[in-house]
């Protein structure tokens, strides 16, 4: 069996660690906010090459607390990606705001910067670019435009810890950089973290004030906070694993090489461009017989994924929410997408069995 995933083998590496972290938040008595989150802060800010970063209690939640820190009015429009996963969306919808979908290239997957300049309204307000599956967003294009038309940038980099365009890494392009280390993440902690990495040292504070009840000072709130603190034991947890990232990264690359030099062109593989630092969170491929391919594989013993089967805008909780505006490049990779195990723990072994079965469908 070739599993898709499995995080105690992906930590298992680092247990001991783990373990003596652990050990260190228990002794020290302070669990809320402590040293753990300051450390991991600014571990991550130095790793990221961000000025600021303030640790929060999950993707979603970064991605909310960035909006709200913008002081945008309801009805304010957000540009967002019509393939991305819900939560994007989700924390546009919570800020009262519209999400209005652009469709993404049918090649890389990431938001099509010509179709952004078409959804420009006097409502709009910011652009939400999801770097999906690892792979930065045409920012040198996104930035042009949002500055043009003074719009607000906020990077989901869930899927894109380590990734870079032109040497500067995921969460330096925008207003917000908005990180997810969700376990199954490539920086994916034992349980739920975020985190919101800025330039902007006002920004910065900002999210540090929402996170905590809208206060700076013990029991003075300035602002309708949130409770959305990075947990200490995360924060420690991820400091251990953010020194082996770069190895996690040259590991799947690793895999996605074989991938790429092994498979058959009946699949569509992922583009791969020299001025692109992909991470591979996800490798897909595409395949008009997406479903019948995915039941071989698991014949044959191999386990795999679909991000996402289906569109946002067809979801139930979409109904009134999106309008009907159809999305056929979303709805074609929905339908189409195959995600190919790749984790850290998988060996070139496995990987050349995936092949062989696939190339043999
Ligand atoms: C995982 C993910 C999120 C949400 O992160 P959570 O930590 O689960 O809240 C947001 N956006 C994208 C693109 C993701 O992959």
């Amino acid at each position: 069996m070739i599993e898709y995933e499995n995080l105690g083998k992906v930590n298992a590496p680092f247990f001991d660690d783990y373990r003596q972290a652990f050990g260190k938040v228990l002794d020290s008595g302070w669990y809320i906010l402590g040293n753990a989150v300051k450390q991991f802060e600014s571990d991550f800010a130095a790793y990221n090459g961000s000025r600021h970063c303030a640790g929060v209690a999950n993707g979603l939640d970064a991605l909310i607390l960035s909006l709200r820190s913008l002081g945008f009015e309801n009805g304010d429009e957000v540009i967002v990606p019509s393939n991305t996963y819900i939560a994007t969306i989700l924390s546009i919808v919570h800020n009262g705001l519209k999400p209005v979908l652009a469709e993404p290239d049918i090649h890389t997957y990431n938001i099509d910067p010509a179709r952004i300049e078409e959804k420009i309204t006097s409502r709009t307000r910011a652009i939400m670019v999801v770097h999906l599956y690892g792979k930065v967003c045409d920012m040198a294009s996104i930035g042009a435009i949002a500055k043009t038309h003074g719009l607000k940038i906020i990077e989901d980099c869930a899927q894109a810890h380590g990734a870079s365009f032109k040497g500067t890494k995921a969460g330096n392009f925008g207003d917000f950089g908005a990180f997810s280390f969700y376990p199954t993440k490539n920086l994916g902690a034992i349980g739920d973290a975020g985190a919101v990495t800025t330039a902007d040292e006002g920004l910065h504070n900002a999210i540090t004030t929402l996170r905590n009840y809208g206060s700076r000072i013990k029991y003075q709130n300035e602002q309708v906070g949130y409770n959305s603190r990075l947990d200490e034991l995360q924060a420690a947890f991820l400091s251990v694993k953010l020194k082996h990232l770069d190895a996690i990264t040259k590991h799947k690359r690793r895999l996605a090489q074989l991938y790429q030099m092994g498979l058959k062109d009946d699949f569509i593989k992922p583009v791969v461009h020299q001025d692109y630092y992909d991470v591979y969170h996800i490798y897909n491929i595409r395949h008009p017989r997406r479903d019948a391919l995915r039941e071989y594989l698991l014949k044959h013993d191999i386990r795999t994924e679909i991000h996402y089967p289906i569109a946002p805008n067809k979801q139930t909780a979409m109904a009134g929410v999106l309008d009907n505006t159809p999305t056929p490049i979303a709805e074609e990779i929905h339908r189409t997408t195959l995600s190919l195990p790749i984790s850290y723990f998988h060996t070139d072994a496995e990987i050349a069995r995936v092949v062989e079965i696939m190339n043999s469908f």
